[in-house]
């Protein structure tokens, strides 16, 4: 079966920069699956493993524009330290945040004096991807993945893959419906400290809602 919309595809990829230095891999995570046309993943990639069949290996280039974008200034902004509260803010701490361009993932970027400079880029805007990967295996859907829009595991959405326990309950959890973002993931608290669930975990060639591959918005 050749990948298509409606398949069901996993994937061993090994992501580099232009340096060649390795920003991600599927590696011990294993593959990563994901609903082909259906916007899992960032659309260069999608593009890439179109028509590929399993077992199959190539090597994909990808343009910020057909990535995480190009990186842009306007969205840098300060902010005041004390908007912290008793959070200590942190350089390269992210949280998620309403601006006026929606629910973003700020990073911290620079503290100087009373003032927090956030950036809202994805750590990888601007950026040109160097993809190599394997198509692991690739299945028909099944009627539930696409009316979710992902795939499962072992079942069941959520099921498997998820994120880590106690984090799945809370509003804006992993399972949550989330927002549109990328790495939309996991705690919409405000001062979620890196590490959390999704901030170092999440596969980077996941476009959204990367827990394990659910991601999921929905309770079946
Ligand atoms: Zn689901």
């Amino acid at each position: 079966m050749r990948v298509a919309k409606e398949t069901v595809v996993a994937i061993e990829y090994t992501l580099k920069d232009d340096q060649g230095n390795i920003i991600d891999a599927s590696g011990d995570r294993g593959p990563m699956e994901y609903l082909h046309g259906a916007q899992n993943i960032i659309p260069g990639l999608e593009q890439g493993v179109d028509g590929l069949v399993a077992g199959d290996t190539k090597s994909v280039l990808v343009p910020p524009q057909l990535g995480y974008g190009e990186y842009s200034e306007k969205l840098l902004q300060l902010v005041p330290l004390n908007a912290f509260g008793a959070n200590t803010p942190q350089i390269g701490m992210r949280f998620h945040a309403e601006t006026n361009l929606g629910m973003r993932v700020l990073t911290i970027k620079k503290i100087e004096g009373e003032e927090v400079t956030l950036d809202g880029n994805h750590e990888l805007a601007g950026k040109t991807l160097h993809f190599d990967i394997k198509v692991v295996s690739v299945r028909a859907a099944e009627l539930t993945e696409l009316s979710h829009g992902h795939p499962h595991q072992s079942g069941g959405c959520c099921g498997g893959g998820g994120c880590g326990s106690g984090e799945a309950s809370s509003e804006g959890g992993c399972c949550s419906t989330g927002e549109a973002s990328e790495g939309g993931c996991c705690s919409s608290e405000e001062g979620a400290t890196a590490g959390g669930c999704c901030s170092t975990e999440q596969p980077v060639a996941q476009k959204q809602g990367g827990c394990g591959s659910g991601g999921c918005g929905c309770s079946a």
